[in-house]
């Protein structure tokens, strides 16, 4: 007895595209099979006639319910708010970021983490280690255990980002520290890359020539910035073993980078985010183009293009967020390079504007536009094939796609805050239905999923993308 076969669609599976049969029971994928092959009784036929059927998405970089840098006490939207929107927008499994900083070791950062998703999320979740600022000797010794315990990933800053705050950065002698305790123990290193002497040179600079409201800010996170980090985070990643990803990946240098260091067989893996291939610095000139800004900064249209470059032949992994939702009045009340918030409130059109501007506009394969919004942030991560995949033992976590919606997005499409970047834009095919661990979530433009019934999935990195440059 299944609970639901899925019929009709067009399937992307890790063996092709193919007109498919998906058989659901209880949690789990049980079947992919031609068409009318499977016979057995059935709970509901699903008809995805039309539609386009991927796994669900993965969102590898959110910020939920956490601080807001410059309003103390303020934080980003909460799980339950943050894992409903994901649905909607085809995404199923969140990593949010458990922050170790002074007077809290990784495990009680994860602690805290449990806390506040235990019972709160619609979607699947999981978390990063952020480690903050120069990072102990007895935290770094725990890195082992935490790996085991299924968290496998491990975020360094080498910027504190901001002029005048000091607790983010992590010199390099910590950095490489880190590196070898999570090379030697399967890990994965996350970087927020950029040199903190150019940052911090350029912001002093900025505010010396009266140029500091927040249309500079790709003046202060510069190309030259990013271009110089990158090199000098793989030159340790070469000496330590280590494997990394690149979050966020703004500048055509960091793609040439990390490309450069695939070739010579480093397993180095890079992010871009949604808003980055779609806007460039020239947006900040608008009235409120500080909504727009996420860090490092929107560059120019020649970086933007190699972005999407860098996506399609395969120098950068995956598309995300950095989600990081708050209102409006927040999003656009700072107005210098110092103190405007960055972070995007985008899990929910992630998946949906990576096949508009991917698929439909540049010819990005089905298979491509799963990998860069599942499987490859679930492999890298260590999901996979639990996650990332229509495949039979995988969760049924079962997204359609709508390619025949053409559409203006307008706030009655987004389920989150009361503002979009993405307001104005137009689409041509949008997540429609979206399954979790076999329940059905989303279906209709109705939320049928139940807040609680997301859980923490364990992660274990293969090793062999963690030795070689793989994806
Ligand atoms: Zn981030």
């Amino acid at each position: 007895m299944l609970d639901y076969i899925i019929r009709g669609g067009q399937v992307v599976t890790p063996g092709g595209v193919g007109g498919w049969d998906i058989g659901v029971q209880g949690e789990k994928i049980v079947a992919i099979a031609e068409p009318g092959a499977l016979t057995e009784q059935v709970g509901r036929v699903i008809d995805a006639s039309g539609k386009i059927v991927i796994p669900g998405g993965v969102e590898p970089h959110a910020h939920v319910a956490a601080p807001i840098m410059g309003h103390p006490n303020t934080e980003t939207a909460p799980p339950d708010q943050v894992s409903r929107a994901a649905l909607f927008g085809g995404t199923t499994t969140l990593v949010d970021f458990a922050i170790q900083g002074p007077g809290r070791d990784i495990f009680q950062a994860i602690e805290e983490r449990n806390g506040r998703w235990k019972g709160q999320s619609y979607a699947d979740y999981t978390y990063h280690c952020m480690l903050l600022g120069d990072i102990p000797s007895e935290v770094i010794s725990q890195i082992p255990q935490v790996i085991d315990a299924g968290f496998p990933s491990f975020k360094v800053f080498t910027t504190n980002i901001r002029p005048n705050t000091h607790d983010r950065m992590a010199r390099l002698g910590h950095v490489a520290a880190v590196m070898e305790e999570v090379a030697a123990a399967n890990g994965l290193m996350i970087v927020h890359a950029e040199d903190d002497d150019l940052v911090q040179f350029l912001y002093q600079r900025l505010q010396n020539q009266g140029t500091y409201d927040w249309t500079h800010m790709h003046k202060a996170h510069t190309n030259m910035s990013e271009d110089i980090s990158f090199r000098r985070i793989i030159r340790a990643a070469e000496w330590t073993g280590a494997a990394v990803y690149f979050v966020h990946v703004s500048a055509k240098e960091g793609v040439q980078a990390i490309r450069e260091a695939r070739g010579k067989g480093l397993p180095i893996y890079g992010e871009t985010l949604h808003n980055y291939v779609s806007f460039t610095a020239d947006d900040y000139q608008k009235a409120d183009g500080m909504k727009y800004h996420t860090y490092p900064s929107l560059k120019s249209e020649e970086d933007r293009q190699a972005l999407w470059t860098g996506l399609l032949k395969g120098d950068i992994h995956t598309m995300a967020t950095d989600e990081y939702c708050t209102s409006y009045a927040l999003k656009v009340e700072g107005k210098t390079i110092e103190n405007v918030t960055g972070g995007h409130n985008g899990a929910e059109t992630r998946v949906g504007i990576t096949y508009t501007e991917g698929v439909v506009k540049r010819g990005m394969s089905l298979e491509h536009f799963v990998n860069v919004t599942s499987t490859n942030a679930a492999r890298l991560l260590g999901l996979y094939p639990r996650k990332g995949a229509l495949a039979p033992g995988s969760d049924a976590d079962i997204v359609f796609i709508d390619p025949t919606v053409h559409k203006t997005l307008s706030m009655s499409d987004f389920h989150i805050t009361d503002y979009s970047i993405w307001e104005g834009w137009e689409v041509h095919g949008w997540p429609v239905f979206t399954m979790l661990r076999g329940k059905i979530v989303v279906e209709n433009g109705r939320l049928a999923g139940v807040q609680g019934s997301g859980m923490l999935i364990p992660r274990k990195i293969d090793s062999d993308l963690l030795s070689r440059p793989r994806l």
